[in-house]
């Protein structure tokens, strides 16, 4: 199998001030096709330790690096692989009138001293004798350079430049042919809604999923389960036996088997049908949650956000006297809002969404984190108190994916 490190230089992500877009993605990427990511490393804007990071992983077939190709003396990626590999620097011309006429463009837009543009585009036009440049995206050549080790295929830290300009790497010899000679590597994912980590372990250790040749990962996601399993094609049917296994027990459970999300799967569901919220304590979040996929239109009318008991009354039409009687967060108050909302806009679905989010305002009886849906048509309704666990953001966010899965029965 063809073997990959990624590393991702630059101290504002090391440091917690950026958070890394461009290993998550350029993993993924890989993994698409067929190449085994072993590691992700963040270094700062080091040479030694891009020179360290290099060294650990000098026995992988290939490395990926991102950031530090800009102009400014904190860039020193291209500078580094090239002395790693045991390159040569040397100057091209055409490509330093290739980025100029980039950066030209750029300085009528932007003040900047002609004589320090110059300077930087002359800086990025060094590349590594032998290497293969690719073309910039914004102002930065990538590179693949060569060395007695992995091929290093150094790019851009902005995320647009860098898949952008992974598109056209691919393409470009020699990462086409270290590509090539990798395998296919399949990916499935199965996803459960409720199901507890501790109960997919044990049906794991059930099936000895650990002596199968598949990698399988699980993972709790805002409160799904997800197990994602890859694996090269000679192990489709250990696949198939691990996966009818995992139907067989949870199978009343399992929401997607096809890489859909929740989301995706009620978009799916609504189709010919209306919806519209009335939100208390997630003002708000549900309507924009169902709104997320593009195309939703066709089936999402609006929402209400009424926080205060006065706006439950006035926007969704819940009775003063529901609201004293039963208080603000209860099931009957979420029915009154789920009908208030099909009523005010005329939908075919309503949700209603009353809680307690955090970090005050919760009683013996409705701690924080309880919370109250209701999802109702003209002819059903059904009401769920839940009692959600985390913090203020937790409370709210499950709130959505508890409902999204109320809309699924
Ligand atoms: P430039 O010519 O823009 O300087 P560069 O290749 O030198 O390109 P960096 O200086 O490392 O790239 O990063 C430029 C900017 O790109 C960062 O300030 C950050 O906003 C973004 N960026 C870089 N690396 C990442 C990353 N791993 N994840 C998300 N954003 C990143
Ligand atoms: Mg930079």
């Amino acid at each position: 199998s063809v073997r990959a490190g990624i590393i991702v230089t630059g101290t504002e992500v090391l440091s917690g001030i950026i958070r890394d877009a461009n290993g998550p993605w350029l993993s993924e990427a890989l993994r698409a096709r067929g190449v085994v990511v072993t590691h992700i490393v963040v270094v700062g804007d080091r040479v030694e330790d891009l020179r360290s990071a290099l060294d650990f992983l000098s026995d992988h077939d290939l490395v990926l690096t991102s950031g530090g190709l800009g102009p400014t003396a904190d860039d020193l990626t291209a500078d580094v692989v090239a002395e790693w590999a045991g390159a040569e620097m040397v100057h091209d011309a055409a490509l330093e009138e290739r980025i100029w006429a980039v950066v030209n463009r750029l300085r009528r837009r932007m003040p900047f001293e002609e004589e320090a543009m110059r300077a930087g585009a002359r800086k990025q036009a060094f590349v590594p004798v032998g290497a293969a440049v690719l073309e910039p995206v914004g102002t930065a050549p990538g590179l693949l350079v060569s060395s007695s080790g992995p091929l290093v295929a150094v790019l851009p830290g902005p995320p647009r430049e860098l898949q952008t300009m992974w598109e056209a790497a691919v393409s470009t010899s020699p990462l086409r042919e270290v590509l090539e000679s990798a395998g296919t590597l399949e990916q499935r994912i199965l996803r459960f809604f409720p199901l507890p980590e501790p109960q997919i372990a044990a049906t794991l250790r059930e099936l000895d999923a650990d002596a199968l040749p598949l990698e399988i990962t699980t993972c709790l996601r805002r409160g799904e389960l997800e197990v994602a399993t890859v694996f090269p094609p000679s192990s489709a049917s250990a696949y198939a036996a691990l996966e009818a296994g995992l139907r067989e027990r949870h199978g009343d459970v399992l929401f997607s088997d096809d890489g859909a999300t929740i989301d995706v799967v009620i978009a799916r569901l609504l189709q010919g049908r209306t919806i519209a919220t009335a939100e208390s304590c997630t003002g708000g979040l549900m309507a924009g949650r169902l709104t997320d996929l593009a195309g939703s239109s066709a089936y999402v009318l609006g929402g209400l956000v009424v926080y205060s008991n006065e706006a439950k009354t006035a926007l969704a039409g819940v009775p003063d006297a529901l609201i004293a009687a039963h208080g603000a967060v209860s099931p009957e108050v979420a029915t009154a809002l789920s009908a208030g909302a099909r009523s005010r806009l005329e939908a075919d679905i309503g949700i209603g969404i009353t809680g307690i989010a955090g970090p005050g305002g919760g009683s013996p009886e409705k701690p924080v984190g309880t919370v109250c849906i209701s999802v109702s048509t003209a002819t059903d309704a059904e009401e769920r108190v839940v009692r959600l666990p985390g913090g203020r953001a937790d409370v709210r966010d499950r709130t959505t994916t508890v409902t999204l899965h109320m809309l699924r029965a």
